[in-house]
Parts: structure tokens; sequence; C-alpha cells
């Protein structure tokens, strides 16, 4: 079953290292109707990350139980720990015409979709496997034998590209912020979209 809402649902998937958190987290700084979801995670927080900010860090206990209560929309295994996004956090704001983006792995992505027919899926790519691997080694982050896991994951999440309703190369990252803002323009300008947000209007030129 799908259920509709006013509000967009988007999102953003891709590989890791190809910038995906970038390009989201400049969107939500230039675009203050996209609001983010905070999902739940039964991985260790990193670095500077807090409860409730990156994420809601749950023990395997507290996940499973949110799974029983049914209270995620989609969750998934991702490098060996589990992510979901809740219900919670979503529903009221895009019932009410507000839009939300997703920044979850490709798995969740297309549970998202078979929930909510409306929801647009955005696949952001590196411009090459170079390139890739370039942003990889650069970050620092990961040790050769992680980049290599990196990489071959990537090469199975890329296979899931064509089932996306959109394609970012994130070659030059202002372009590829461009393109994300595009789509999300895109999507509010459609006829029912408009006929929501600018009723007043239709009803003065007397569009049903
Ligand atoms: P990280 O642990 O590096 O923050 O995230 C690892 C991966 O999990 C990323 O690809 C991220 O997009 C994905 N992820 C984060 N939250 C969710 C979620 O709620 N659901 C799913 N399916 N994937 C998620």
């Amino acid at each position: 079953m799908t259920t509709d809402y006013p509000g967009n649902l988007f999102v953003v998937a891709a590989p890791s290292g190809c910038g995906k958190s970038s390009l989201v987290k400049a969107l939500m700084e230039v675009d203050a109707g996209v609001a983010p979801s905070i999902s739940h995670t039964t991985r260790a927080p990193r670095g500077q990350e807090k409860d409730g900010r990156e994420y809601f860090f749950v023990d395997n206990a507290a996940f499973d139980r949110m799974v029983a209560e049914d209270a995620f929309v989609e969750w998934a295994h991702v490098h060996g720990n589990r992510y979901g996004t809740s219900r919670q956090g979503i529903e009221a704001r895009i019932a009410q015409g507000g839009d939300v983006v997703l920044e979850i792995d490709w798995q969740g992505a297309l549970q998202i979709k078979q929930r909510f027919g409306n929801a647009i899926l955005i696949f952001v790519l590196p411009p090459s496997w170079e390139e890739l691997r370039a942003r990889l080694e650069r970050r620092g982050e990961d040790a050769p034998e992680v980049i290599e896991m990196r990489l071959n994951n990537a090469r199975e999440e890329l296979e899931q590209a064509g089932k996306f309703d959109f394609v970012i190369i994130n070659e030059v990252f202002e372009r590829a912020l461009f393109d994300l803002k595009t789509i999300v323009h895109a999507q509010r300008l459609r006829y029912s979209a408009q006929r929501r947000a600018r009723a007043a209007t239709f009803q003065a030129l007397n569009i049903a």
C-alpha cells in the first residue's frame, strides 16, 4: 500500500565518497523549506556526533522493539549496523505539506518508494572510479583495506542507480548542488503542488 502526502519526500542515496552528505547539508543551508529526518542507528557515535543531532543512537534491543512496533517506514543493514527512518520523524511534516529530505542507503530508498509512491529518489554518482578512489583516499578516514571494501560495495550500489528517478553526477560540487536545487524546485512547480501552495490564485483564475 502506498500513501500520498501533500509534502515532498526527497530521498538521496549514494555510495560513500560521492559527496551526498555535503550536498544535502548545503541544500538545507539555502532552502529552509526542506527539513532533515534524523535516523535511528545501532552504530556507536563517532567523534563529535551527538545523540538526537546526527542520529538517535540506540542499542540492538531498542532497535528490535521499534521494528516490532512498526515504528520505521524503512530500515536496513548498512556496513554491519542497522539504520532506520522513524515514521514519527517524517509523517507529521509531509502530511502538513512540508518537505523532508532523507539521506539513506539504496535499500531504504527503495522501501520508501514502495510506501510513498510520490517519493522522489535521487542517486548521486561519482564522475569516475578513479575520482571516487581519490576522494576516499583524500578523506584520510579509512585504512586501505576499508577503502577497497567501500569501492567494492560501491560497485554493487551503483547497479541500483537505474531504479532511481534522478541522477546527479557530482563532478563539480556547485554544479551538483544546482542540480539538486533544481530537482527540489521542479517538484514544487508540479500542478498539484502549485494548486495547493497558490490556492487563492487558482481560485481567482477559476481553475479547478
Ligand atoms: P554513516 O554510518 O556513515 O553515518 O552512514 C552509513 C550509511 O547509512 C550511509 O549510506 C547513510 O546514508 C545510511 N543511512 C543513514 N541513515 C539511514 C537510515 O535511516 N536508513 C537507511 N536505510 N540508511 C541510512
